[in-house]
């Protein structure tokens, strides 16, 4: 991660936390930098509570202390989900979904290659048929990371039989890990749901579905969220990806994301190139978000 990463909430602290001591300019500060971080209004509310009841009760008048309670805060409910990856199935099939633009081709190259280097074989599969361009996208990906591809066999393929043909694939050759690529737009909702449904449907005649990882694009923050909302309904989703980290204002995002939806972060992007992937850990995370 950068040394200084544009999510974390430094700047915005660094007044409250070198003042000479807690007042009321401490707590509007505070909720002003939660709220600016996109924590939400009722997130914010409660950890600038909870902090201005710990700082009462311990007799506190070092800021200092407010920065330890906001990150221990930060880091005990980060924790409260699983952020652990699940691929112990052989092969282990994982789906990446949500909507277009947001990251998923190049988190899919990024991720092949991480595993790559871990020594897991792992075969990509483009069951985003429907443009050519993202077809040649995933295989240069593919070609980086050192994985196989699996690619439609003539444009606007059906995207579940190349899915189907990719863990075919995988299950022939003995290859540890399925990435499935998948299209994030089509002319109503319902219908790419209901492409992703006979995806799944069709995959697990094969072997189960490990997991259906969503991929939102932390820049948009919370306003993102919403057009996903049809993935967390619909798609079965295990886990999310967090893609451009590195242009985000949104550390607090984070937090208000899990929260919201239920789901673990399992992965994060922090920019384009092939290693700027990396599991998400939330002691080291919430170190960074509060220095
Ligand atoms: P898809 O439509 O969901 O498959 O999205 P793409 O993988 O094609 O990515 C869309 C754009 O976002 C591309 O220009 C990527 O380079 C960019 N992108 C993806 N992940 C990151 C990231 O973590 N950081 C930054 N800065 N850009 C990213
Ligand atoms: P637009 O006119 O360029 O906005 O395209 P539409 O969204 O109306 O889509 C035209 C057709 O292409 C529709 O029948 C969709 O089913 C299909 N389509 C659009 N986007 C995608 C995509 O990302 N993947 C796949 N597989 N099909 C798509
Ligand atoms: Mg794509």
């Amino acid at each position: 991660m950068a040394e200084r990463a544009s999510w974390s909430l430094g700047n915005a602290l660094r007044g409250i936390f070198a003042a000479k001591t807690i007042d009321d300019d401490t707590w509007d500060d505070l909720e002003a930098a939660l709220i600016t971080a996109d924590f939400g209004p009722a997130v914010t509310e409660e950890i600038v509570e909870r902090i201005r009841a710990d700082v009462d009760r311990y007799k506190t008048t070092d800021p200092r202390d407010v920065q330890r309670m906001l990150r221990e805060i930060v880091e005990e409910r980060l924790a409260k989900y699983d952020p652990t990856l699940k691929l112990t199935e052989r092969p282990a099939v994982v789906l990446v979904v949500g909507v277009n633009g947001v990251g998923k081709t190049t988190t899919i190259g990024k991720f092949a290659r991480f595993l790559r280097t871990y020594d897991r074989s792992v075969v990509v599969g483009a069951a985003d048929t429907f443009r050519a361009a993202a077809v040649d996208q995933l295989a240069t990906w593919a070609e980086r990371a050192g994985a196989s591809i699996v690619r439609p066999e003539r444009e606007g393929q059906d995207p579940a039989s190349v899915a189907f043909q990719t863990v075919e694939k995988a299950k022939h050759d003995g290859t540890e890990i399925v990435i499935i690529d998948t299209a994030g737009r089509l002319h109503t909702k319902g219908g790419l749901m209901d492409e992703l449904g006979k995806i799944k449907r069709v995959v697990e005649k094969q072997a189960p579905i490990s997991e259906v990882l969503l991929v939102l694009d932390a820049t948009t923050g919370q306003n993102g969220l919403a057009q996903a909302e049809a993935f967390i309904e619909h798609g079965g989703v295990t886990g999310l990806v967090l893609t451009k980290l590195d242009g985000s204002a949104k550390g607090g995002f984070v937090l208000a994301v899990q929260e919201k939806t239920g789901l673990p972060i399992k992965l994060i992007g922090q920019g384009e190139g092939i290693n700027d992937l990396t599991g998400f850990t939330p002691h080291v995370f919430a170190q960074k978000l509060v220095g």
